[in-house]
């Protein structure tokens, strides 16, 4: 019969238990015995729901304390020198430094910088290498967590990250290519390889997502050497993945590696199911991702089980295992807890552990099992009736869009005369001071939030509490200098969710957490039909911390592209077109914050890169509907209002003229992580408008100096005119404490008046 697997399990928890423990074990509340027994307790927890839903073999090795890409990097002992001190004094504490820095004992250690992990909202620590570097075997990881399991009578599959991916997707310090490393690593897999028969595992799963994407000769190489030299070493038998994608032009050469079993996507990529079942050589093992692994639906049987049965027809069920798309990681554990979800809602829906169930039942039907088809077809008749619920369908929002003209995608002119009208409306002084719009989210807040939201504080109460906070918040900004200020969102749990919940067509989970970097998860809501805005969502607040200052105080709307690609999509739509009703619902409240008075409006948009295509040949098409939708949404707006946008990544170089073309006033970015490496792009593009280089790095809790600011505004000023330029830090601050904040906007504000001075203006 053929095996269901999968590749990845979420590791934050139910309740975000790891998430809890970090936290305490950070603050200084718990030992790191207490952590490792919280993390050890998740495995186990996880490995046994993944078996009682239907699960042949569990993988281990896939669980994180912070993040996979720096567990390999610290397995294959990638640690840059400056962290090895912190590391010989205790391990844990130097790996928490390579991913949130280090500021104690006499260190002071950056973090090394993220980024998001492929196209999703997963943020990875970018391993730092440099020409001649050397690896070793260091520690036990995957071989540990093997064991673990089988301590509990559970046979587990390790799941390393291929040595080709790990290289692609490290930098290093010296610009010397990583491929060139790939000699240099690979004995250190073999021995890890090794370690794992040893132990006694029979199949290792090697992720390689580099093959969904366009591959050079030299990776293609790379690939070749690397899996030569593991299969002609290692005693294990190697499952290949890849995922998130087509492997499209690489796939002749997935099927050449001498590996025992390769690993497809087929829900971002049905069409090559045919093709790899072709090319695949015989004894080979395809592992068939067929449920969506990033997403929340039940999948629709009539569409998997034929592709299944191709499938088993060609290879035999001992050839075929049965997996979801890529790692659950990307979805939440269990439906089940959703207990206050609509049923027929709810019966849509999978998370993790409902995936599993779905791919038993695929494999027990697969297998000629009655009862698992006559499930399947039933679940087939559910999602019938599910499209027929009413909301799915809204006229009145179709025909709005169909009525859309060209225009509606256009401010009334350009960017010199609205440069102009904004420079009277808004008296702003040269390099002007700004933050990206959260303050710290103190516990009292997130109390308040709670309570108003049980029912325990009244609504009154609940906007008095606000309304403090953002006087507070409005009075300090006032008194460290800034120049244009925000209300600091002390209101919303998540920029996504505070707009989804006053949106038509969104629903919203209790527990379903999605990892987003280290402790930090998200709670993605879900749309499942046309979006539609029943009232103004931020004017109240907007204007109410308007009301207290003369300053300009921004308004905060979260940018279409970003609110569609932090939720959950219904997949009956394409995309495009829920991306142009949310932009419309935005367009609508842009018009009402302008109306309220709001001089300034900030649009964060920080996922437009991230739903950039993974292949190039797709970027275009992308690129037109997400750039049509941010201006769909502030194509209303008058000249003299200033739009802002906000963008948390630091990889400008692709897109920076698709930026250009949203056409935003001024645009904040993350880059004091990469120290200003985004300035390359405005070397080859002369970007026009307002643009802030984040100086501030939010998310490690180190404090930056003024001077490390001032330093990284002259790099800025290296490649931006003086008139553009904006100096605000990386991103929102809702992460951070009040003690970091304070500090570090202060020496943000001084730095500004320094250059101000310096460059006489
Ligand atoms: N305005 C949001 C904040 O400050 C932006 C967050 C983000 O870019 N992720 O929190
Ligand atoms: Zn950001």
């Amino acid at each position: 019969m053929a095996l269901v697997t999968y590749a990845g399990f979420p590791r934050i928890g139910l309740k975000r238990e790891l998430k809890r423990a970090l936290e305490a074990y950070w603050r200084g509340e718990i030992a790191a015995d207490a952590l490792q027994d919280t993390a050890r307790a998740l495995r186990a927890r996880h490995w046994k729901l993944g078996r009682d839903a239907g699960a042949d073999i569990v993988p281990c090795n896939d669980f994180s304390l912070y993040d996979h890409v720096l567990d390999t990097a610290v397995l294959f002992d990638a640690i840059p020198e400056r962290y090895r001190p912190v590391f010989a004094n205790n391990r844990l504490d130097g790996y928490f430094a390579m991913a949130r820095g280090h500021k104690r004992g006499g260190y002071d250690l950056h973090a090394l910088e993220m980024t998001k992990w492929f196209d999703t909202n997963y943020h990875y620590i970018v391993p730092e290498l440099h020409a001649g570097q050397r690896f070793a075997l260091r520690g036990d990881k995957p071989v540990a967590e093997f064991l673990e399991a089988r301590a509990l009578g559970i046979y587990a599959r390790p799941v390393v990250l291929g040595p080709v991916s790990f290289l692609l997707l490290s930098k290093t310090s010296d610009r010397s290519q990583p491929l060139t490393l790939l000699g240099a690593l690979l004995p250190a897999y073999t021995a890890l390889l090794q370690r794992l028969a040893a132990a006694g595992a029979d199949w290792v799963q090697l992720d390689e997502p580099c093959l969904v994407l366009d591959l050079d000769a030299a990776a293609q190489a790379a690939l070749r050497q690397a899996y030569a030299a593991l299969a002609a070493s290692s005693g294990l038998k190697i499952l290949l993945a890849s995922y998130f994608g087509a492997l499209g032009g690489n796939l002749d050469l997935a099927v050449q590696l001498p590996v025992n079993g390769l690993h497809v996507d087929l829900v971002r990529a049905p069409e090559q199911l045919d093709a790899v079942l072709e090319a695949l050589s015989p004894a080979r093992v395809l592992s068939a991702g067929v449920i969506d692994g990033r997403n929340i639906w039940r999948s629709r049987p009539d569409q998997v089980l034929p592709r299944l049965q191709r499938a088993q027809a060609r290879l035999g069920a001992e050839r075929l295992w049965l997996a979801p798309s890529c790692s659950l990681l990307h979805v939440p554990i269990d439906v089940q807890a959703e207990t206050a979800l609509e049923p027929a809602r709810r019966a849509a829906m999978a998370f993790a552990r409902q995936k599993i169930e779905e791919l038993r039942l695929y494999a027990d039907a697969l297998a000629g099992g009655a009862q698992a088809a006559a499930s399947l077809a039933a679940q087939q008749q559910r999602l019938g009736a599910q499209a027929q619920l009413p909301g799915v369908v809204d006229p009145e929002v179709r025909a709005r869009l169909r009525k859309l003209g060209p225009q509606a995608a256009r401010r009334r002119s350009d960017y010199a005369q609205r440069r102009a009208a904004q420079a009277k409306a808004l008296p702003l002084p040269p390099l002007p001071t700004t933050t990206i719009g959260s303050f710290p989210q103190t516990d009292e807040l997130r109390q308040a939030r709670a309570a108003q939201r049980a029912g325990k504080l009244s609504a009154s109460d609940y906007g008095q509490r606000m309304r403090a906070e953002i006087e507070r918040v409005v009075r300090f900004q006032e008194n460290i200098g800034l120049d244009v200020l925000v209300h600091g969102e002390p209101e919303r749990n998540d920029m996504v969710e505070y707009f989804g919940e006053q949106l038509d067509g969104y629903l919203f989970t209790q527990h379903g957490w999605v990892q987003s970097y280290g402790s930090r998860c998200v709670k993605p809501p879900v749309i499942w039909g046309d979006i539609a805005r029943r009232a103004p969502m931020t004017v109240a607040w907007a204007r109410y911390a308007q009301s207290l200052t003369q300053k300009p105080v921004k308004g905060m709307l979260t940018g279409p592209v970003t609110m569609l690609q932090w939720s959950f999509v219904r997949d009956d739509l394409p995309r495009a077109t829920v991306c142009r009703q949310l932009a419309l619902a935005l367009r609508d409240e842009v018009r009402d914050l302008e109306a309220a008075g709001i001089r300034v409006i900030q649009i964060d948009e920080p996922a437009f890169r991230e739903g950039l295509p993974l292949r190039r040949a797709d970027w275009a098409a992308y690129l037109a509907w997400a750039v049509e939708c941010f201006r769909i949404a502030t194509g209303g707006a008058g000249d003299s209002t200033q739009i802002h946008s906000h963008m948390c990544y630091s990889e400008f170089n692709d897109i920076i003229e698709a930026v250009a073309a949203m056409d935003a006033d001024v645009i904040s970015i993350e880059s004091s992580r990469s120290r200003m490496q985004l300035l390359e792009a405005f070397v080859r593009f002369r970007y026009p408008n307002g643009i802030g280089p984040g100086v501030y790095d939010i998310h490690s809790p180190r404090v930056p100096e003024g001077g490390e600011m001032l330093e990284l505004l002259h790099k800025a000023l290296g490649v931006l005119q003086p008139q553009q330029l904006w100096v605000n830090p990386d991103c929102g601050l809702k992460t951070r404490n009040w003690s970091e904040v304070e500090p570090a906007l202060r020496h943000m504000v001084a730095s500004a008046q320094k250059l101000r001075s310096e460059l006489r203006l």
